[in-house]
């Protein structure tokens, strides 16, 4: 059906609006499936729930296990098979817009005041695990689908729908799979990302290395007979710090919703091992850093400012050895600029939220970055709530929750 843009988004919001119960309903199903990561539970349950909602709304769909091989490539061990559900709506276009949702979450911490995984609801908010990380996008994607079914409005180009585990271990067995094997074609992508009038556009890169500073053990007592690995990991400690200032003197000239993360980072001793008893001489100290890189930086180089400090550091010692590994790397995305997509997701956002549409490039990595760095023009939004992602009694807002559906049905709509 055609109809005048104005009047088109009347009706969507309309049925949306109408529909506040029925989307929180969804989402309250969403999260007493505890797709638990790690180590990766009730997928299959997850997945069949999905693929039925997905053939209500007249989707065609095919589901995909990644092999064991790719996940002994990336280390992902135990837990449910890795089943992604693609769905689709051909309407015979030659674009298609792809929309992800991953429908895995974090393990529970340890001061939530109500049943994790059990929907919550409290006024405007719905507490559980996941659910602004993010099983909000998806109940808000299959009601916008929906509301454009009930609405009679026919999307001008094709519509895929992804649901992949395993974002929260790093997506490579999940998204990053299904990309790399051609399995999802997008013209145009989304999935999430900031919320209200902040829309993603990128995210900063990340270099996870982790640093062991052998020594040699000896008895407490008689420490000269040693090297002390904890004293000696202060040093290099110390001498990484020098590399942090500098690192630390650069900005992005991209846009970021806070100021303070224009600024690569750099994080020692989020894991710290080392030591045996109170008496022994430690012979060996591990510590990790975490390094976001943004996008003017680059990850080789980033390891080579690591590796230089640790060889000098060596170099004036010979009787202890430094060494570093890096176990994890993934470069800055920046998605690939099309005026339309990006004019329509603006205008859809500035539309529902009455305020002036904002890209921005995120300090956290998602799923998101498997099709920026294939240069597809790649968004992320999310439906909001405090930011609690991976924290304590997480929630979503409901009004955003369903504002977020409608900027989706608008932009469902609207791209051709
Ligand atoms: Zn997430």
């Amino acid at each position: 059906m055609r109809m005048p843009g104005k009047c088109m988004e009347n009706k969507l919001g309309g049925y949306l609006e109408a529909n506040r119960e029925r989307v929180v309903g969804l989402l309250s199903k969403l999260i007493e499936i505890p797709t638990v990561n790690p180590p990766g539970e009730n997928y299959e349950e997850m997945v069949c729930f999905l693929e039925k909602e997905c053939k209500k709304l007249g989707l065609s769909t095919r589901k995909y296990v990644t092999p064991k091989n790719v996940l002994d490539k990336f280390g992902v061990k135990g837990g449910s098979r890795r089943i992604s559900l693609v769905a689709d709506l051909n309407v015979g276009a030659n674009k298609t817009f792809h929309i992800n949702s991953h429908y895995d979450v974090v393990p529970v911490t340890d001061k939530w005041k109500t049943d994790p995984f059990k929907a919550v609801i409290k006024g405007n908010k719905v507490y559980g695990r996941g659910s602004e990380d993010m099983k909000a996008n998806i109940a808000g994607v299959l009601f916008a689908l929906k509301a454009l079914r009930c609405c009679g409005i026919r999307p001008k180009i094709n519509l895929q729908l992804s649901f992949t585990p395993d974002e929260e271990i790093g997506g490579r067995t999940g998204l990053g799979y299904l990309v790399e094997k051609g399995f999802v074609k997008a013209d145009y992508a989304m999935s999430e990302g900031y919320s209200g009038n902040y829309i993603s556009m990128g995210n900063k890169g990340v270099l996870w290395a982790e640093v062991e500073v052998i020594g040699k053990s000896a008895h407490g007592s008689m420490p000269h007979k040693g090297v002390n690995s904890f004293e000696r990991m202060n040093a290099v400690v110390n001498e990484l710090e020098k590399l942090k200032s500098k690192i630390l003197e650069r900005k992005t000239r991209y846009n970021m919703r806070d100021a303070i993360s224009k600024k690569p980072s750099f994080v020692m001793g989020g894991f710290l091992e080392g030591g045996v008893n109170v008496n022994v001489v430690p012979g060996m100290t591990k510590f990790s850093i975490d390094r976001r890189l943004i996008p003017e930086e680059n990850i080789e180089i980033a390891k080579k400012e690591i590796e230089d400090v640790i060889k000098k550091f060596n170099a004036g010692y010979k009787d202890s050895k430094v060494n570093v590994k890096f176990v994890s790397q993934g470069s800055p995305a920046i998605s690939r600029k099309d005026n339309a997509f990006f004019k329509i997701a603006a205008d859809s956002i500035e539309s529902i939220t009455g305020k002036k549409a904002n890209f921005s490039v995120m300090p956290g990595a998602t799923d998101m970055r498997y099709f920026m760095w294939k240069g597809i023009p790649s968004l992320g939004y999310s439906a909001g709530g405090g930011e609690k992602w991976h924290s304590d009694n997480e929630f979503v807002c409901i009004d955003s929750l369903v504002d977020t559906a409608k900027v989706f049905a608008l932009i469902m709509s609207r791209l051709s």
